[in-house]
C-alpha cells in the first residue's frame, strides 16, 4: 500500500463522513451536543484541502498531515482523539513509501494506544475504543492468517461495524454521554459510529 492508497484512504473517509454527517449529528443530539457529524465533516474536508494544497510523498506524511489538521479544525473531544490516532499511526509508519498489511495492522494499533492515552477510556466505556479495538484485532489477526489486504481490511471493517453497533446497551463512562449515567443506554455511540465509516473508508480504498 503506498501514499496513493493512504491518500485515498482520506479521500473516501471525508466523503464518507459527509454522507454520514446528519446521522452522525443525530446520533450525538440523543447522548451528547449534537455537533459530532459537522465536527468531523468540517475536519475532514480540511484533511482533503490539506492533502491536495502540500501532497506528502509517504504514507506516514499523509497521516500524519490528516492527524494535524483534525486537531487544529476539529473541536471537542473527537478532534485531538483522531488527530492524536492518525499522527500515531503516521509516526508508526515512519518513512517508508510501501507499507505492509501486517505494518498497517501495527499502525492501527499504535493509533488505538494514542487514543487511550489521550482519553482513559477502555473497551466497555461507550466510545470509538469500542469500535477501533475490535478493528484492530481483526486485522492483526486476518493478517497472521495470511489472508490479502483486502481480505483483511473486509474483516477489520465488519469488527468496527459490530463493535460500535454493540455500543448500543453499553452506558458511557466516558465523555459527554457519560454526564447522562443510565440514559445514555440505549443508543449508538456516535464516535463509534464514525470510527466505523473511518474503517469502511479504508476497506473501499482496498478495493480500488
Ligand atoms: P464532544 O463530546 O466534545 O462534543 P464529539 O461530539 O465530536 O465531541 O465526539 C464525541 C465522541 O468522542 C464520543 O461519541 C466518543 O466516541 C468520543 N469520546 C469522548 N470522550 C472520549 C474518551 N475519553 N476516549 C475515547 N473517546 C471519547
Ligand atoms: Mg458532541
Amino acid at each position: 500500500m503506498d501514499t496513493r492508497f493512504f491518500t485515498t484512504w482520506m479521500e473516501e473517509a471525508t466523503a464518507a463522513v459527509r454522507a454520514g454527517r446528519d446521522h452522525l449529528t443525530r446520533l450525538d443530539a440523543a447522548i451528547g451536543d449534537a455537533d459530532h457529524g459537522t465536527n468531523l465533516d468540517r475536519g475532514f474536508t480540511a484533511v482533503a484541502e490539506a492533502l491536495a494544497a502540500r501532497p506528502p510523498v509517504t504514507p506516514g506524511g499523509v497521516l500524519v498531515l490528516a492527524g494535524s489538521t483534525l486537531i487544529r479544525k476539529v473541536g471537542g473531544a473527537s478532534g485531538p482523539l483522531y488527530g492524536i490516532a492518525f499522527r500515531e499511526m503516521g509516526k508508526s509508519l515512519g518513512e517508508a513509501t510501501e507499507v505492509s498489511a501486517a505494518e498497517l495492522a501495527a499502525a492501527l494499533e499504535a493509533g488505538l494506544a494514542g487514543i487511550r492515552r489521550l482519553g482513559g477510556a477502555e473497551e466497555g466505556d461507550k466510545t470509538m475504543v469500542d469500535a477501533l479495538a475490535p478493528a484492530v484485532r481483526a486485522l492483526a489477526l486476518a493478517v497472521q492468517e495470511g489472508g490479502t489486504p483486502e481480505d483483511a481490511l473486509e474483516a477489520a471493517a465488519a469488527a468496527a461495524e459490530e463493535g460500535a453497533k454493540a455500543t448500543i446497551p453499553l452506558q458511557a463512562r466516558k465523555g459527554r454521554a457519560s454526564y447522562l449515567g443510565p440514559r445514555s443506554i440505549g443508543h449508538e455511540d456516535p464516535g463509534a459510529a464514525s470510527t466505523a465509516l473511518l474503517l469502511a473508508a479504508l476497506r473501499t480504498a482496498a478495493s480500488r
